[in-house]
């Protein structure tokens, strides 16, 4: 691995730490830490200029104690075994935190998807999902990937479409993926899951007086500063739902092309408009260029959120990063050594399997909707209404006061199929964060959220294996 730290050991190394808070021998240690399956793809494409280009690609399946397996798609040149192999394991622990009965997995494609064209990366996608098929590793029971860095509801859809190609009749073959458009059964609110996940998480976690204070804080989302890294996906949604929602002031914005800083609040609606229209955040009306990319996450905040890619904060600059709260909604931007650091400085870590685990909680819903083969609500809407209905007529009756139209509406129809998604996912970042807080306070000598986190995954992982009666 060419001197890099690997970042799969960095993933070992943090269960290790949480280990010595529990009871699991050790063997089942190792046993939960182990990647159960790792496929290395190999395959031939033509380039515009006549060429031929191999491409590197990857799937793992980290962890059967639950199936399917679930875990996004990755484009980027960054992509290696050691990194899928760390993001695969990081799915098993998230899955398991928020209660989603998934093993983790994850894929990855060696390239850059913006130096190919559309009809190239359909072929790259469609022949990377007959390879999955031809060993058996995609399937609504056996291995569901979802999107990631790189990837949206375009590769999914051409995913869908490849597999069941293959698997034509194949009853509930919509659910061998998730994260595909609402019109090729997907689901509503998939799409900013991930970025609302973060919201909820981080809303939950200042939402505690007594942990505020150790920060110098008050309690409560409103009016908290934030600066975001990579308006991709997780970036852009998490900027605007805390933003619009939480009233969170972003006052810097990191992307490929520079950083900005504006202390009275960036209107991230307006700016990803204008990175639309111009290519790039820089000479964002009323905003100060930095100096660059990285310099944005050493302003001073209350929540810093990376929201880009893996080792972004590490030994090198780690000591500079003056945000009181980090939330890494980007899977693995802080580096196994310059964690202590930050936690050093005092500043609490939201870690990355918890609070950017709202994509595979919605990816869950989508799921379960496909396996169902019915939008949520569709059978109990009409009959939940008439019976409000009826309450509020004997309410009114009994009374002798109207119920207003307003007030009616409001009390007797039923969620919509996005209510339904958010609030799903409101109660499951909720309740996971709970969980790690009631870890910490069992444990007083834990030190930080992301062991903390560790310890509750590993826990629900552990016992999963013993009723198995592998590890009795
Ligand atoms: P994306 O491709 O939609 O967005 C990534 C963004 O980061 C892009 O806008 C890119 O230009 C920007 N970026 C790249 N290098 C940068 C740099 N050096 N500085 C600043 N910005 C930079 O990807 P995404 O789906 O938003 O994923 C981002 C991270 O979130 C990844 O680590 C991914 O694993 C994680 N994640 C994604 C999901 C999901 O549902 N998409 C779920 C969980 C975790």
């Amino acid at each position: 691995m060419s001197g890099k730290i690997s970042f799969f050991k960095s993933v070992e190394d943090y269960v290790d730490k949480a280990a010595a808070f529990t009871d699991i021998p050790e063997g089942l240690v190792a046993q939960i830490k182990a990647c159960n399956l790792v496929l290395q793809i190999r395959f031939p494409i033509r380039r515009l200029n006549g060429d031929y280009e191999v491409i590197e690609a990857y799937r793992v399946q980290h962890s059967h104690h639950r199936l399917p397996t679930k875990g996004g798609i990755r484009y980027a040149e960054t992509v290696d075994q050691d990194e899928v192999m760390a993001l695969a394991a990081l799915m098993s622990y998230k899955c398991a935190l928020v209660d989603v009965p998934f093993g983790g997995a994850k894929g990855g494609i060696k390239i850059n998807p913006a130096k190919y064209s559309t009809e190239q990366l359909q072929n790259i996608t469609r022949r990377y999902t007959t390879e999955l098929v031809k060993k058996n590793f995609i399937g609504p029971g056996i291995d569901v990937p979802a999107p990631d860095y790189g990837t949206g509801p375009r590769e999914m859809a051409w995913i869908l479409d490849t597999y069941q190609a293959f698997r034509h009749g194949e009853i509930d073959s919509i659910g061998c993926v998730t994260g595909k458009p609402v019109t090729q059964n997907g689901i509503r609110g998939r799409a900013e899951a991930t970025g609302r996940g973060v919201f909820y998480g981080l809303r939950e976690a200042v939402s505690f007086a007594d942990d505020m204070k150790k920060l110098g804080l008050t309690k409560g989302i409103a009016g908290k500063t934030m600066v975001v890294q990579g308006l991709g996906n997780v970036g852009s949604n998490t900027a605007l739902i805390s933003q619009q929602e939480g009233d969170v002031k972003i006052i810097g914005v990191a992307e490929r092309e520079g950083s900005i800083y504006c202390e009275s609040g960036i209107d991230v609606e307006k700016l990803l408009a204008f990175r639309k229209e111009t290519g790039s955040i820089m000479g964002f009306p009323g905003s100060t260029a930095l100096p660059n990319n990285l310099a944005a996450l050493e302003l001073e905040c209350d929540i810093l959120v990376p929201a880009a890619l893996e080792n972004q904060i590490t030994v090198e600059n780690a000591a500079r990063i003056k945000a009181k709260i980090i939330a890494e909604a980007a899977n693995g931007p802080i580096t196994a050594d310059a964690d202590p650091i930050l936690t050093k400085k005092g500043i609490v870590t939201l870690p990355d399997f918890y609070i950017n685990a709202g994509g595979v909680t919605v990816s869950y819903f989508e799921w379960l909707k496909n396996l169902s083969h019915h939008r949520f609500g569709r059978l109990e809407n009409r009959f939940q209404h008439n019976a409000f209905e009826g309450i509020l007529n004997k309410v009114q009756e009994l009374t002798g006061k109207t119920i207003g139209d307003r007030e009616r509406d409001f009390l007797t129809r039923g969620g919509t199929e996005v209510e339904l998604v958010n609030s799903g996912l409101e109660d499951t970042m909720i309740t996971a964060y709970q969980q790690i807080r009631d870890t910490m306070k069992q444990h007083p000598d834990i030190g930080d959220v992301r062991t903390a986190a560790f310890v509750c995954s590993l826990k629900k992982i552990a016992s999963d294996y013993i009723s198995m009666g592998i590890f009795p």
